[in-house]
């Protein structure tokens, strides 16, 4: 199947990407694997003509707004997302409307009909560069995460609207998991994605004993933390995926998932059948219609603008 996947992609001149959720034999056959800004920037610059996107249907979405032109494949379309679907566009519109003066600010985990809607759309590690982008007297709809929202609106030490919005993975991870493997791994390092549950609780703890050894990052910042940190034991807390990469870039040390069970049930829809079987059909493909992807351009080119 490998074999046959390499020979498509050469005579269809298509690329394959990968979120660092995907199952580990789907990142192995991967040309590129990142978190959504490096998926977004590979889309935007790639010479190939088809991409076959592993991940979910959001990203493959903003893939296709980023290069129309393109054919992107998305493997499995039921591969969704619990977080983007926490908000829908009646229900935005109708926030928007009481709130008319305000910045609407969408986590890029939300369809094409919901950034079509927004002024920014950003990624967990450029959503506080952006909330710090806007004027402080302007009132900001942040949205749909509101782990996310919360971590930010502590960072940029500005009251924001923040939509009650989660990622049913994320939402379930608590501090007690962390406090627990911090008791059994005194010397470890923490690393924690904004999206969960348990970050400002963690925030509180660390802030409050200056513990300089638990850090919020996205998911690619995990990633060099984690390669990068002198510590051997690096305590994980976000989907069990990443840890895939994080094994390849630093096979001796010790990573350890704050729950095992902590995957993402869409990301794991992606096969590598499912993968040979889009390339060889040029099919499931994802289309945003031309009015959205125009309307939500904008927002999302300054996701990537702002980096
Ligand atoms: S891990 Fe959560 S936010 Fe990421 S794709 Fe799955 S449901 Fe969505």
């Amino acid at each position: 199947m490998i074999n046959k996947i390499h020979e498509l992609k050469k005579a269809k001149n298509a690329i394959i990407v990968a979120h660092n959720y995907q199952i580990p034999e789907v990142q192995d056959i991967a040309d590129f694997v990142g978190d959504s800004l490096g998926l977004s920037k590979k889309a935007a610059e790639t010479k190939a003509e088809i991409m076959v996107f592993c991940g979910v249907h959001f990203m493959a979405e903003t893939a296709s707004i980023l290069c129309p032109e393109k054919k992107i494949l998305l493997p499995d379309l039921d591969a969704g997302c619990s977080l983007a679907e926490s908000i829908n566009i009646n229900q935005l519109k109708e926030w928007k409307k009481k709130n008319p003066n305000a910045v609407v600010v969408s986590y890029v985990n939300t369809s094409a009909e919901i950034k079509a809607e927004s002024d920014y759309c950003c990624t967990s590690s450029n959503a506080l560069k952006i909330v710090e982008s806007i004027d402080k007297n302007k009132e900001i709809l942040f949205l749909p995460d509101m782990f996310l929202g919360a971590y930010v609106q502590k960072k940029a030490n500005r009251k924001i609207n923040i939509w009650p919005g989660e990622c049913h993975v994320h939402a379930a991870m608590t501090y007690e998991e962390i406090k627990n493997l911090r008791e059994e791994f005194p010397d470890s390092e923490v690393l924690i994605h904004p999206e969960c549950a348990c970050g400002s609780q963690a925030m509180y703890y660390s802030e409050k004993n200056k513990d300089k050894d638990i850090h919020f990052l996205s998911t690619e910042a995990m990633i060099t933390k984690a390669t990068s940190s002198a510590n051997k034991n690096i305590i994980v807390a976000t989907e069990t995926g990443i840890i895939h990469k994080m094994k390849k870039l630093a096979p001796h040390k010790n990573f350890i998932p704050i729950n095992k069970g902590a995957t993402c049930k869409y990301m794991k829809m992606i096969t590598v059948e499912k993968v040979l079987h889009a390339l060889e059909k040029e099919a499931p493909e994802v289309r945003v219609p031309p009015e959205i992807a125009a309307k939500a351009k904008s927002a999302i080119h300054k996701m990537i603008s702002i980096g």
